[in-house]
């Protein structure tokens, strides 16, 4: 059996900054598991653009070198904002070479105790001891498929993240349910690679995101007075966007309040660059699906306003609920001793479980910490608290 210090579980951005900042501790063995970005290149659109600002979409790195600008510099690449997720994909494979150049590419089927700490099995059967383990498994796992589309084949009902491109639906009828950021893209792709689309949305009105009214406005601020109110972690509207920069703080916030912003900061919203691409795209808002029966290789769909439907397929643009259950590969029996609240893990303030050992980053963290652990911005803050409690923990040893 190998044995190290600390694993980490996972290769996109949450795995590989606190891989980063892991290894600026002097002999420290970190070994790092997974395909790299593998969720952004194989669980989002090809076409899709990053919502989040130039300033946010950096990868937090211990000596601010693996920034966007040095990759830019390094390929000889130029991109502005919106950021391409093809282009964000290349970042992250590159961030990965220098500083994780020996990831093991393994997936880990399990994680479970053992006598020193924790017994990791990758898919091949190779097992590894390690002291400490990071979970950085992101949200593949938690897609919300909501319960009259579970009985739906997936030829005929998929949700958004299980396509990397939609160049199978050409000439097909598909209905996307949700107007939400991911549906809201996954109609325009679709329109764009010839499908015939309709959206349905729950919420009476979309959020679009600086539209032309907020674009004047913050153009009418001046640089100074926006800096004040939005911070550069580009979460959450103004004013609250500085407060969800600091997961400290918002931590000690009454937890109704807490709740309150979480939701605040992530309404369902779309990018104003969608605007366009969607004006021949049919969309119905206050509207929901009562019943979708297959029919044949179609589905037969009743709405909440009336109409009933035939199409192809359903996209399901619903979003994702976190339950860290869902993380198949951590046993039953470890599961058990991660106290938990709604499917969120409790984590103390360095991202660590009630299991002494066992850390997890990225949006599971977002109970603990608010809403900024689910985007790329907070891996600054979620990679350096897990270095305090290592480095914390070696001095006292
Ligand atoms: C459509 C869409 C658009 C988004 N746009 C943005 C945006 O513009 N800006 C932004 O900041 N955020 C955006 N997000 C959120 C984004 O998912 C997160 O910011 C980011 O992926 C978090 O990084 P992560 O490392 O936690 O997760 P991931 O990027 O999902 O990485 C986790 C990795 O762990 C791997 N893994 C899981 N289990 C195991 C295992 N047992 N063994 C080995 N590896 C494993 C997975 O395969 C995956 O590659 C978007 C999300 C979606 C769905």
């Amino acid at each position: 059996m190998s044995v190290c210090d600390v694993a980490v579980i996972g290769a996109g951005p949450y795995g590989l900054s606190a891989a980063a900042h892991l290894r600026t501790i002097r002999g420290l063995d970190v070994h790092v598991f997974g395909d790299p970005m593998s969720f952004w290149s194989g669980n989002m659109p090809v076409g899709m653009f990053l919502r989040s600002n130039w300033t946010a979409t950096q990868i937090a790195c211990p000596n601010g070198d693996l920034t966007l600008e040095a990759f830019q510099a390094d390929r000889q690449q130029s991109f502005g904002l919106p950021v391409p997720i093809e282009q964000f994909i290349q970042y992250g494979l590159w961030y990965q070479c220098r500083a994780v150049p020996d990831l093991d590419r393994r997936y880990i089927a399990r994680v479970e105790h053992s006598a020193n700490g924790f017994k990791l099995t990758t898919q091949d059967g190779e097992t590894f001891n390690s002291r400490r383990v990071v979970v950085a498994g992101g949200i593949g796992s938690f897609a919300r498929r909501p319960i009259e589309f579970r009985e739906l084949p997936p030829e005929l009902a998929t949700h958004t993240s299980e396509h990397a491109d939609f160049a199978d639906f050409l000439g097909k009828e598909v209905l996307v349910v949700g107007s939400g950021q991911s549906g809201l893209e996954s109609a325009a792709l679709l329109h764009e690679a010839g499908a015939q689309v309709q959206v349905i949305g729950r919420s009476r009105q979309i959020h679009w995101l600086q539209g032309w009214a907020s674009t004047t406005l913050h153009h009418r601020l001046g640089k100074g007075v926006r800096r004040l109110l939005y911070a550069p972690t580009d979460v959450g509207p103004a004013g609250l966007s500085q407060l969800l920069a600091r997961p400290h703080l918002v931590r000690r916030l009454p937890r109704s309040l807490q709740d309150k912003l979480r939701k605040r900061a992530v309404r369902p919203a779309g990018a104003r660059w969608l605007v366009d691409r969607l004006r021949d795209v049919p969309i119905a808002l206050g509207c929901e699906v009562v019943s979708a029966v297959a029919a044949g290789d179609r589905i037969r769909v009743t709405l909440t306003d009336g109409r009933k439907l035939t199409v192809d397929h359903i996209l399901l643009g619903t979003g994702f609920k976190i339950d860290i259950s869902k993380y198949d590969f951590v046993a039953p029996s470890l599961m058990e001793r991660i106290s938990r609240v709604n499917g969120f893990p409790l984590l103390n303030d360095g991202m660590e479980t009630s299991v002494p050992g066992l850390h997890i980053l990225g949006a599971p963290g977002v109970y603990s910490f608010g809403p900024l652990l689910q985007f790329v911005s907070g891996t600054h803050f979620a990679s350096r608290s897990l270095l305090r409690s290592v480095l914390s923990e070696r001095k006292s040893a």
